[in-house]
């Protein structure tokens, strides 16, 4: 299921798979929407009612739409969760019926395991994955065509909405296309940012279809499950440089097992940092390492920002 997908790549040097363009000649809108100081409410389908000011007395109640950070349940660092559409796009209301929050449950998960028990601080409100809903005011044509750097229009409209907080990063579930890649991440230094990306209508030539299955609740991660923590990984700067094993790129090139693998071999991820020698828990403490993260859960003994925080 995973395995036959290209790895993915950082958006600014590389990318992963995706469709065929839409019509190229499609022009960019003007009509700037995005988020707003609103609540919105909506079944997932057509576009969403907003509600100003309305207030059901409970900020994290579930099942509505968000178009704002809700309360935080945690300080300190933490992974926000998007999910972004543009303004042609079907709304398939990925925020209100759960799965993206089962499929972020089932990447940590996995995270928790392979760290023995530490995982990535996920912003919630009353215990429920917050889900912040961006409307890009773009079309999806307009969008796939900013390639390879839809990572980076993304991170921008974000800003532009004042949706960026200076204690988190952002995971966004884009759901529109791209043909270059299925996702990508900012990676400090070179890249500085805070939007790690998936593109889930993306399909790059060559390779199947971005729009696998969302994994559920005690499902194994599946492709998207790997692939996001992925785009994760690098916009937290790994794997670095100094990395034995990697591509000068953010990649690692020892084993398509690995997490972070990109290399001429399909990718099957199942592992994190295998060896323990590129990026996580690797021991030298002149190169970046995953252990260290501030973003971790419970926290390491000297956690540390990302470059650029
Ligand atoms: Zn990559």
């Amino acid at each position: 299921m995973r395995s036959l997908l290209a790895p993915l790549a950082l958006a600014v040097l590389v990318a992963c798979p995706s469709p065929e363009g839409d019509d190229p000649a499609a022009t960019t809108t003007t009509t700037t929407t995005g988020l707003a100081s609103t609540t919105e409410t909506g079944t997932g389908t057509g576009a969403p009612t907003t509600t100003t000011g309305e207030s059901t007395g409970d900020p994290c109640a579930p099942g509505q739409r968000s178009v704002i950070d809700r309360p935080d349940d945690l300080d300190g660092p933490q992974v926000h969760v998007v999910f972004a559409r543009a303004i042609d796009q079907d709304d398939r209301g990925l925020d209100l019926d759960g799965s993206l929050a089962a499929s972020v449950g089932v990447w940590n998960t996995w995270l928790a395991e392979q760290t023995g028990g530490q995982a990535l601080r996920l912003d919630t409100c009353d215990g429920a994955l917050d889900v912040t809903y961006l409307e890009v005011p773009h079309t999806d044509a307009h969008i796939a065509a900013q390639d390879p750097y839809i990572r980076n229009l993304l991170e921008h409209e974000l800003a532009a909405a004042g949706a960026i907080a200076d204690n988190k990063l952002y995971a966004v579930y884009y759901d529109g296309a791209s043909t270059y890649s299925c996702g990508g991440g900012a990676w400090p230094p070179l890249i500085v940012g805070r939007v790690a990306a998936m593109y889930l209508r993306g399909e790059v030539p060559g390779s199947p279809p971005c729009l696998q299955p969302f994994a559920t609740g005690g499902d194994p991660p599946g492709y998207l499950e790997f692939a996001m923590l992925h785009e994760i990984l690098h916009t937290l700067g790994l794997a670095a440089t100094c990395a034995p094993h990697t591509d000068g790129a953010g990649h690692t090139n020892d084993t398509p097992k690995d997490l972070l693998y990109s290399g001429p071999e399909p990718w099957y991820p199942d592992s994190l940092d295998p060896d323990h020698d590129d990026y996580y828990a690797h021991g030298d403490p002149d190169c970046p390492d995953l252990a260290r993260s501030a973003l971790l859960e419970p926290p390491p003994e000297s956690p540390e920002l990302p470059v650029g925080w």
